[in-house]
């Protein structure tokens, strides 16, 4: 059955083959569903003119009308800014610049009138705003024009003049040639209940708000409705399971023990114990295992996995390791080798750039059962990749994954489908890791191996990098080596670039004879890991990086974390790049890089990171810090495929949606109830579209 929504968007009024080719490639979107689930990350608030007079530090980015009354420039060379002095009339605020200071200075005259968009901050006694967006008045400007959506847009969007403006016409075309032809998909009971709009008014504010509140309401909406068929789908996968799958029996104990007698380079933690205690009566139950594994950084998931392996291996069973990136594959590869090589056991690795031969050989050999043991990427997923007897699939760093990846692991072997382990150190409060992993088990590594010295931490501004330089210098003398991170977020993609290789210029000129190593995200894959294998043989002194660095990487030898710009990243994520250090013997550090202003979020986020080592304590800052109603952040969420739903903030969202699909499956499994009809059809609809995998992580 074809609805309007399945419409392609290249004959769409505004769109034209070019375009359309360039909305398919970079964001994904070949029909007019795609295009209106292309939601706004924020809006810009053009409803009305705020006065100086009554600006707060919690507001956004805001309008000012008023005159530029002076303008000046401070400091030389890279601490050169340009000031400019604005009034409303009912106070005066400060105008700065640092970067295209020649050109923002011929815009701007003394004595005009402009429109200021911008985030107000507190710098000693009055605002601030840098780098504001400054236009001058124009009577057509004069009207405040009310919420404009903004959108997320890749770099040769931009390029090819494909705006946020651009975006919204176009949805707003299809938008109204789709009229209310958006079939609803939540029973009207529960409309009622909690008093929410159609879904076709809910695509229409989040689009085209006139107000926050129309906002509200389709957020509030189309969370629910993401949080409900993800509940659904999750509850469902766990009964059927529960009733229906047998597993693997795994109960021999043998090449386990010769591993822990004989090659057990350390004693296990007892939490390391307890996790494999809790897997080993999974694998003796005779059910199939779904199982997450949760552990803070550095708490030796690693090798509680291949433990399990070994139990699998003693049955003649094959297992599969799945990372997310190519750099940790093969660090998962080359840390696995050396154990699995002392006990007789073939393993082998298999990435997106495995040579043909070498490929068609890993294939056959999985098939015949020579490899006990594969390590992956998602070149893992692939149809051609099939196993002998497959036992055991092991999936690190969860969040970079979806259920559907998950799915087409257990499906490799179908007469006995896989154990399945998720690990993941990804901080998230409990309750909220039990909701969202609904259709998992889970375990804890709550303690770190003994002997580990906490990481020490401190904020240190930018002003004093000489000293964080001769820091540096002392380590490396020690035989340390050293992380350095830029921030790269795709929305200021091209500055950011030019940060990081300011950046390494900066270094490679302060520590002349020390090797470097620079990997970010623009490099191919197999440059990526030629550097990254340098820094890991201790041929290079400094990694120069931006976050691809951040998951999974082990160097026990790189004591000395810098990251820049720390108060651009979010909690969890400085959490995750800090445990890159204090991985070996030795004291680490970790030290936050921050300009002299900061906002509250930031400085606490700072001083959080300052406090604790403690993962869960972290989440718990992290969760309180976002507030509901904060839009930007759910893109960045990650945690599972949700586009709009953020399992930070929408705690109760995501309470009333489980419920509401617990109730609905208790009394009508099969949905075969009439009132439940439609969600049987967008359940049955969502199954079956063109299947994309590289678009999922
Ligand atoms: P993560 O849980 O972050 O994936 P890893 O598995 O990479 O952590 O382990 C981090 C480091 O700690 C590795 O070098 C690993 O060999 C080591 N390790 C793991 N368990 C122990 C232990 N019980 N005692 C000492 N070192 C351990
Ligand atoms: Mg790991």
């Amino acid at each position: 059955m074809h609805s309007v929504l399945d419409k392609k968007i290249d004959f769409l009024p505004g769109v034209g083959t070019t375009r359309a080719s360039l909305l398919n490639t970079e964001l994904g979107i070949f029909t007019y569903a795609e295009l209106i689930e292309h939601y706004p990350f924020r809006y810009e608030d053009r409803s009305k003119f705020y006065q100086i007079s009554s600006l707060s530090e919690d507001l956004d980015n805001i309008q000012l009308k008023g005159k530029i009354t002076s303008v000046s420039k401070a400091g030389t060379g890279r601490k050169e800014r340009l000031v400019a002095k604005f009034t409303d009339g009912t106070g005066s605020v400060d105008l700065i610049w640092f970067q295209g200071i020649k050109w923002v200075e011929k815009k701007l005259v003394t004595g005009a009138d402009y429109i200021l968009y911008g985030k107000p901050t507190i710098f000693g006694h009055s605002f601030n705003f840098s780098h504001p967006e400054i236009t001058a008045l124009t009577p057509a400007l004069e009207k405040p024009t009310g919420l404009k959506p903004v959108y997320s847009l890749t770099e040769k969007l931009r390029k090819k003049f494909i705006d946020s403006r651009i975006i919204g016409q176009i949805t707003q075309n299809a938008l109204r040639d789709i009229g209310t032809n958006i079939p609803e998909n939540l029973p009207e009971s529960l409309l009622v209940k909690y008093k929410m709009i159609p879904r076709f008014q809910a695509y229409q504010l989040i689009h085209h708000p006139k107000n926050y509140s129309h906002v509200r309401h389709a957020l509030r909406r189309l969370k629910f409705e993401e949080l409900f068929y993800n509940q659904l789908s999750l509850i469902n996968q766990k009964l059927l399971r529960k009733n229906e799958f047998e597993g693997h029996l795994f109960t021999k104990t043998e090449l386990l023990t010769k591993f822990y007698t004989d090659h057990l380079p350390f004693e296990l933690t007892n939490a390391q114990k307890k996790v494999i205690k809790e897997i080993f009566f999974d694998f003796k139950s005779q059910m199939q295992m779904n199982r997450l594994l949760q552990g803070d950084v550095g708490s030796g998931k690693t090798i509680v996995s291949f433990i399990c392996m070994l139990m699998a291996v003693d049955c003649n069973a094959q297992c599969c390791l799945m990372a997310p990136t190519e750099i940790l594959a093969i660090q998962h590869y080359h840390g696995l080798k050396v154990f699995a090589e002392k006990i007789g056991l073939k393993i082998a690795l298999l990435t997106g750039s495995t040579k043909k031969k070498e490929r068609t050989v890993i294939h056959e050999e999985l098939l015949n059962g020579t490899i006990n043991i594969i390590i992956g990427t998602h070149a893992l997923i692939e149809d051609k990749v099939q196993f002998q007897n497959l036992g055991l699939c092991v999936i690190d760093e969860q969040h970079r994954f979806g259920v559907a990846q998950r799915a087409k692991l257990w499906n490799k072997n179908k007469e006995i489908h896989p154990h399945i382990l998720v690990m993941t150190a990804t901080p998230i409060p409990r309750t909220l890791a039990m909701t969202l992993y609904g259709d998992l088990d889970v375990s804890v590594i709550d303690e770190l191996p003994a002997g580990r010295k906490p990481i020490k931490t401190v904020h240190r501004y930018d002003s004093k990098r000489l000293e964080v330089f001769q820091f540096i210098r002392e380590e490396i003398l020690k035989g340390r080596q050293v992380y350095i991170v830029y921030p790269l977020i795709e929305e200021s993609e091209k500055m950011d670039f030019k940060n990081l290789m300011d950046g390494y210029e900066s270094i490679a000129r302060a520590f002349p004879d020390n090797p470097l190593s620079i990997v970010h995200g623009k490099m191919k894959a197999k440059d990526k890991d030629y550097e990254m294998q340098r820094f890991v043989k201790g041929e290079t002194d400094i990694m120069v990086a931006t976050t691809v660095i951040e998951v999974g990487v082990n160097v026990p030898n790189a004591s000395l974390m810098i990251i820049e710009n720390s108060e651009r990243f979010g909690l969890a994520q400085l959490h995750q790049l800090r445990g890159r250090v204090g991985r070996g013997a030795e004291q680490s550090y970790c030290i936050l890089m921050t300009d002299f202003k900061l906002s509250r979020e930031s400085k606490k986020r700072i001083e959080t990171m300052v406090e604790t080592n403690d993962g869960f304590k972290i989440s718990e800052v992290d969760l309180e810090l976002r507030g509901p109603g904060d839009m930007s952040g759910t893109q960045q969420s990650g945690l599972v495929d949700l586009k709009i739903a953020n399992l930070a903030t929408d705690g109760a969202i995501l309470k009333f949606a489980r419920e509401s699909a617990l109730e609905i499956l208790d009394q009508d499994p099969e949905l075969i109830q009439p009132q439940h009809a439609m969600i049987k059809a967008f359940v049955d609809k969502k199954k079956s579209p063109r299947l994309n995998w590289s678009r999922i992580s």
